[in-house]
């Protein structure tokens, strides 16, 4: 008789786990409110009101809110003058759209192997790929925990890079009680639906420079200077604009985030707990610097020794099957998509890159979202997964 879900067995956990995302009637009040202003654009008052209230959350002087995390990150680089001729220096397990914004501003990706702690950018190897051509770092806070800016910062300094920080993943995270997205010249938030802060689609630019917001606030609606004539247009700019909708949402959900933020770390603490008494799959590194972490993605390292020899991406589809959502992340660092394989872009070895594909487990924030019985629950299952490793071996 089969024990294991995946065989037919009893699954381990049967709870519905924390839907993403979450909404009460301060949205539903939010959206009528703009539905009846007739201001469903981008110069809905709200949007301002968002961009003061999340810069503030962030201790940032200016907050640009756009229409993705993909196109901030493109604005970013154009607005720094990043274009043809120029390298940019990118790490090759983030989401595409880290490299994707090198490339379609004109820029050639130089892909630079992760730290096997954090899978954030190995600022040694960071300092072994800058040549003369190099202009810019794009560290991504992977998961939300902090590249190493103590480190980061002066190198780029030293070489007069910019740094636009990817920040994607790291509403509300600190290095040394600076909240990310404002140590660098820019800082690039998503707001799309898997994110800690969402409405659906959306991005947000932090900078603590005066002149960079400016540059920012022009690009983003289409050239204008703030105050000027409407068909007056002194710069290069476009229109990244988000809606009024979307900022009501966003307003509803930022209530809501501190609460989220403490929950997802006093979870992920109860997760590191329970997976280092268990063994063989190893919790990423938290770094003391790190005070305050988001936890956009949970991951563990997965050891097959441990279990029997059974590939990582069948212990997967087992501890799926026994109801707990989880995933293998990325299949390949990016240099392997074709749009960003070589000559596209200049590849510095990673094997640490690789070996994050086959070892990663990823659960997504929103399960650390539940109640700390539920964390109890996962490490039971995993238990459960052991004792019948048998099981998954043929
Ligand atoms: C989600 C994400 C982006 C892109 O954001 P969108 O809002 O989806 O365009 C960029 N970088 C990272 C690391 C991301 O996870």
């Amino acid at each position: 008789m089969a024990k294991l879900a995946l065989n037919g067995g009893t699954p381990a956990c049967t709870r519905s786990w924390p839907r993403w995302p979450q909404w009460d009637e301060r949205e539903k009040s939010r959206l009528l409110a703009v539905l009846e202003s007739g201001e469903w654009g981008g110069f809905n008052e709200l949007v301002g009101e968002f961009e003061q209230a999340f810069a503030r959350r962030h201790q940032a002087r200016h907050g640009l809110a756009a229409v993705n995390g993909t196109l901030t990150l493109e604005a970013s680089l154009r607005v720094l003058g990043v274009g043809p001729g120029d390298e940019v220096i990118v790490p090759p397990y983030t989401f595409i759209a880290t490299a994707n914004a090198v490339r379609l501003v004109g820029a050639t990706p130089v892909f630079v192997d992760v730290d096997p702690d954090t899978y954030n950018l190995d600022v040694a190897a960071t300092a072994a790929a800058i040549g003369p051509r190099t202009r810019a770092i794009i560290p991504v806070h992977f998961a939300g925990h902090p590249v190493d800016m103590d480190a980061l910062l002066p190198l780029a300094r030293r070489h007069g890079l910019f740094v636009v920080e990817d920040a994607a993943h790291a509403h509300g995270s600190r290095w040394r009680g600076t909240p990310m997205g404002t140590l660098g010249h820019i800082g690039s938030f998503s707001l799309q639906l898997s994110k800690n802060l969402t409405a659906g689609e959306g991005g947000i630019l932090l900078t603590q420079d005066d002149q960079l917001a400016a540059k920012l606030r022009s690009f983003i609606n289409q050239g204008r200077t703030p105050g000027g004539a409407w068909y007056t247009h002194g710069l290069l700019g476009s229109n990244l604009r988000i809606t009024g909708w979307q900022a009501g949402v966003l307003l509803a959900q930022l209530e809501r985030f501190d609460e989220q933020l403490e929950r997802r770390m006093a979870n992920a603490r109860r997760l590191n707990a329970i997976f280092e008494e268990i063994g063989g799959l190893r919790p990423m590194g938290w770094d003391a610097r790190v005070d305050a972490h988001a936890f956009h993605l949970y991951m563990l390292r997965y050891d097959p020794a441990v279990f029997g020899g059974v590939p990582r991406d069948r212990f997967v589809a087992a501890l799926q099957a026994e109801g707990v959502p989880c995933s293998t992340g990325y299949a390949m660092p990016l240099y392997r998509q074709p749009p960003l394989a070589e000559p596209h872009s200049r590849v510095t070895p990673c094997p640490v890159a690789e070996q994050a594909c086959q070892e990663a487990i990823w659960f997504t924030q929103n399960l650390l979202l539940a109640e700390p019985a539920a964390m109890e629950e996962i490490g039971q299952a995993v238990l459960k997964i052991r004792e019948h490793v048998e099981e998954l071996r043929h």
